[in-house]
């Protein structure tokens, strides 16, 4: 097995996807006057999963350029993250731990932060492939302002399908159209961290592991 490398021109497009869809964000936020300024919460304590190999080499192109002292704290903090993960969902409770990557307040990996870390708090829309429609309402402060501002469910959303499709189809290019043959990737920022980078023996993957 190899190490994934997200090719130089996949970099490209997945960085900007993440631009669109802030921008899209943003325009959604100043329409709904809405900014995480003075939360008392911190959603990156948020149990979130995530479902690409093209993410998760994107994290790693990230963890890689931070110096190898940094790059073992991160995986213990890992480590640490998924004991306690554990121990509430044997408890039978939804996780609730502060991402391995918050330092004090700020992303360790900012410019490399996943997808959902970019757009969770406004409301958003997605289209799945099967016609089903989702919606998603925002974080609680936001869901505040929805319902004062518009009570008729009329509000501004941030359509999530076009992008989401490209994020699909660049997926199947990095993983040369094999998708549907590999394991499945549903995983916590902690276990991306913990597993290293994602190996698959596939063309683009270089830099031999076993
Ligand atoms: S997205 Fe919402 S919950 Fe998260 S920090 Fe911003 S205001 Fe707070
Ligand atoms: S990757 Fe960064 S932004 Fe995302 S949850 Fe972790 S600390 Fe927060």
């Amino acid at each position: 097995m190899k190490e994934v490398i997200l090719p130089e021109k996949l970099v490209t497009e997945l960085e900007d996807i993440y631009e669109r869809l802030q921008s899209e964000y943003s325009r959604v936020a100043d329409s709904l006057k809405f900014t995480c300024s003075g939360c008392p919460d911190n959603c990156c304590d948020s149990y979130f999963l995530h479902h690409t190999y093209a993410e998760w080499a994107y994290l790693w192109h990230g963890v890689r350029k931070l110096e190898v002292a940094k790059q073992k704290d991160l995986i213990k903090k890992g480590t640490e993250y998924l004991t306690l993960c554990e121990k509430a969902m044997v408890a039978g409770e939804r996780p609730q731990v502060m991402c391995p990557l918050n330092d004090e307040g700020l992303c360790a990996l900012y410019k490399h932060r996943l997808l959902v870390c970019r757009t969770h708090g406004v409301p958003a829309t997605l289209t799945r492939p099967d016609g089903q429609s989702l919606g998603f309402p925002g974080c609680f402060r936001c869901q505040d302002i929805v319902e004062l501002e518009f009570p008729d469910g009329d509000s501004p959303s941030v359509e999530r399908t076009a992008m989401l499709k490209k994020l699909a189809f660049l997926e199947n290019e990095l993983l040369e159209g094999k998708r549907h043959l590999l394991p499945r990737v549903k995983m916590t920022i902690a276990e991306m961290l913990v597993k290293g980078p994602p190996t698959l023996p596939l063309a683009h993957c270089e830099r031999k592991t076993t």
